[in-house]
């Protein structure tokens, strides 16, 4: 009996090594475009990232119609509302709102303008605007 749990387990285990596991390429704040399904040709705000199944929550895109029971212990009224799904990463591309376009990013090199050392900016591949600072973490508190 344990010898065939055993087993199983290495099982499950060379499975969860050979999914592999995309990297998250947008950050808070980033606005994604969707390259198929029903939302394709349409962008949304970047919500959060499913690192386990690679799939992508985007604001407002891949809506379904969902019930909620009611619960008077929280007080929350029941009835029909609308809920994100998830879009797979290889469906979707980052979107450069400078030239309008789903793009890719590449990172330049340039000099601080601090001086010192040079620092490492994401630009968009299409025009070169640099990526929106808007969910890269803020500068030391
Ligand atoms: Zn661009």
């Amino acid at each position: 009996m344990a010898a065939k749990n055993r087993a199983e387990r290495l099982k499950s285990k060379a499975a969860a090594v050979k999914s592999k596991r995309l990297p998250c390429p947008y950050l808070p704040g980033d606005t994604v475009f969707v390259l198929s399904g029903d939302d394709k040709t349409k962008s949304g705000d970047f919500m959060r990232y499913d690192s386990k199944k690679n799939r992508v929550y985007l604001k407002g895109r891949q809506m379904v119609q969902h019930y909620v029971k009611a619960n008077p212990n929280e007080n929350l009224p029941g009835g029909m509302t609308s809920v994100e799904l998830s879009i797979h990463v290889t469906n979707t591309a980052y979107y450069c709102s400078v030239c309008g376009k789903p793009t890719s990013l590449r990172r330049r090199v340039q000099d601080s303008p601090l001086g010192g050392e040079s620092e490492t900016v994401w630009v968009c591949r299409r025009c070169g605007a640099a990526r929106k600072p808007a969910g890269a973490p803020s500068g030391p508190a």
